[in-house]
């Protein structure tokens, strides 16, 4: 039987300069697949990408069309995939058509509200050429060196936690899967001691990330599983609320498998006292997580390093470099103290990786990990730090660090802002106020004000809810955004929030504190 691949029908010369809808040839199909006898295509679609990337970076005036859902719908609807382009130009043409013109560009900086980066040059230039190799990180017979590039950069990030050399780890598509992993092994250990399932537990604060209660409930804990302490005023683990949740649990025979604290929660951008934390969990006797996904950058950092102190102490750390390091979607990782409790992800397959490999030493990553096939994320990461170096990713972090401060610094001396003063990170929460306009008409008014910036395409900020309200939330990390940047995009949202304001019927005050 043969499965013949699916050519594209048609295709423009290859190496010719001529135009992309020059006839097509007949006699020369776009190669279908990469291999030795494609590199003039190789060479000609990579100049083509390069073209519609260098075009869409110099003209991308906003961070976003403002295309509604439905208008974004129909234009992919109209995309008929059983009918090729005839040239990878045409193809390009439509991408650009299709998603770059209503993309979100994050390197615009005017974009200021997730947690998403502008990527590291050299990190795009790393994840090409993985894309092209297409490496697989599961076993040493698919992988080669990628194995211990990859291993090399596990042991460069867990030297920069302060863990010592019985650690190890792995990359994994983000912070979720990262929190999945770790809670994994953490009832691994649980449960090898003995503990039931149905007893585990998991402590954390109330602002810590929502995947742990997705991991708990992935685990079969369900999400109730997840305990969550009180704060401190600025938004932190109190570690005394931690210490008694753990006493009363353990007296009332339950066992707490896993702490998890947040370095650097989404919205506040407040690291958790993780030294205290740690001290708490060796009283205890309990798996420490540090999830690191926002803060990890810190490692790089040279002013701000020491905010992360006490994390050396953990038992698993999670990392996002596609967050503070400026890295591509997906790059993240799990790194853990002691590399035996990544036995509770290993299966041994006939096909992949049986227990002899395990005798003659042969290093296969997918005894570590969720995942089977896996891309080699790593290596974005390797170029971006062979062609800056640690230093000056620290340096871009500690830059978007300082604007945020700035911002909180300029909006607690603003009568149209309430600002939550303080954070680690480079997240600013903020709330359009108006002194006798009723707290809940100030929420519709600010998720009023979010929606109108959003549909115009001049700026994004972000929503969440503190302290039972509405509040609108900058998440900087784009080093090049300016405070003036900053003050552009707040006084769009004073104008929208005054218009949506304006737009209601105003009721008489509750009474209630803004
Ligand atoms: C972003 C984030 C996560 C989730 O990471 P993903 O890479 O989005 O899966 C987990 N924890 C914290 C604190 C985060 O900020």
């Amino acid at each position: 039987m043969s499965s013949a691949l699916p050519f594209v029908p048609t295709g423009t010369p290859r190496g010719s300069s001529g135009s992309a809808d020059s006839p097509a040839s007949p006699a020369s199909p776009v190669p279908a697949l990469l291999d030795a006898s494609s590199v003039d295509a190789l060479r000609h679609d990579l100049d083509a990408a390069r073209d519609l990337l260098v075009e869409a970076f110099s003209t991308a005036r906003r961070p976003l069309s403002g295309i509604t859902p439905d208008a974004a719908a129909a234009l992919v609807a109209e995309v008929d995939l059983d009918r090729p382009l005839p040239s990878t130009r045409a193809v390009l043409d439509e991408v650009r058509d299709v998603y770059l013109d209503h993309a979100v560009w994050f390197h615009h900086p005017h974009y200021q509200a997730h947690l998403n980066c502008p990527v590291a040059l050299p990190a795009v230039v790393g994840d090409v050429v993985s894309a092209a190799v297409n490496s697989s990180l599961d076993t040493w017979d698919q992988s080669g060196p990628a194995t211990f590039m990859e291993r090399h950069l596990i042991a460069w990030t867990a030297q920069r936690v302060g863990l010592d050399d019985t650690a190890d780890g792995i990359f994994t598509t983000g912070g979720t899967q990262s929190n999945l992993h770790a809670l994994l092994l953490a009832r691994g250990e649980a449960l090898a001691a003995g503990a039931e399932l149905s007893d585990l537990r998991v402590v954390t604060s109330a602002n810590a990330h929502f995947s742990s209660r997705k991991a708990a409930m992935v685990l079969g804990m369900g999400e109730d599983a997840v305990l969550a302490t009180r704060v401190d005023e600025r938004g932190r683990l109190d570690v005394d609320h931690l210490d008694e949740v753990l006493r009363r649990q353990r007296a009332e025979g339950r066992t707490v498998m896993a702490v998890v604290a947040t370095a650097g929660t989404t919205d506040l951008g407040c690291i958790d006292p993780l030294a205290s934390v740690a001290r708490a969990c060796r009283r205890h006797d309990v798996w420490l997580h540090v999830d690191a996904a926002y803060g990890g950058g810190l490692l790089t950092s040279r002013r701000r390093r020491h905010l992360l102190t006490g994390i050396e102490r953990a038992d698993s750390v999670t990392v996002d470099f596609h967050k503070t390091f400026f890295q591509p979607v997906a790059c993240s990782a799990l790194v853990v103290a002691d590399r035996r409790t990544l036995r509770h992800a290993t299966h041994h397959a006939a096909y992949l990786n049986p227990v002899d490999d395990v005798a003659e030493e042969i290093p296969n990553q997918v005894d570590k990990s969720l995942q089977t096939t896996r891309r080699f994320d790593a290596l974005k990461l390797w170029t971006t730090l062979r062609t800056l170096g640690p230093d000056r990713i620290g340096e871009l972090l500690d830059t978007v660090v300082d604007l945020a401060a700035q911002v909180r610094e300029d909006l607690v001396g603003d009568p149209d802002f309430a600002v939550v003063p303080h954070g680690d990170l480079s997240t600013v929460l903020f709330r359009f106020v108006e002194s006798d306009v009723a707290p809940a008409t100030l929420d519709a008014v600010n998720e009023a004000a979010r929606k109108r910036l959003y549909a115009t395409g001049l700026g994004a900020v972000a929503r969440t809810r503190h302290g039972g309200r509405t509040w609108l939330k900058l998440t900087l990390l784009n080093p090049a955004t300016t405070l003036g940047d900053v003050q552009h995009v707040l006084d769009l949202v004073r104008g929208h929030a005054r218009e949506a304001l304006a737009a209601t019927d105003r009721p008489q005050h509750t009474g209630e504190v803004a």
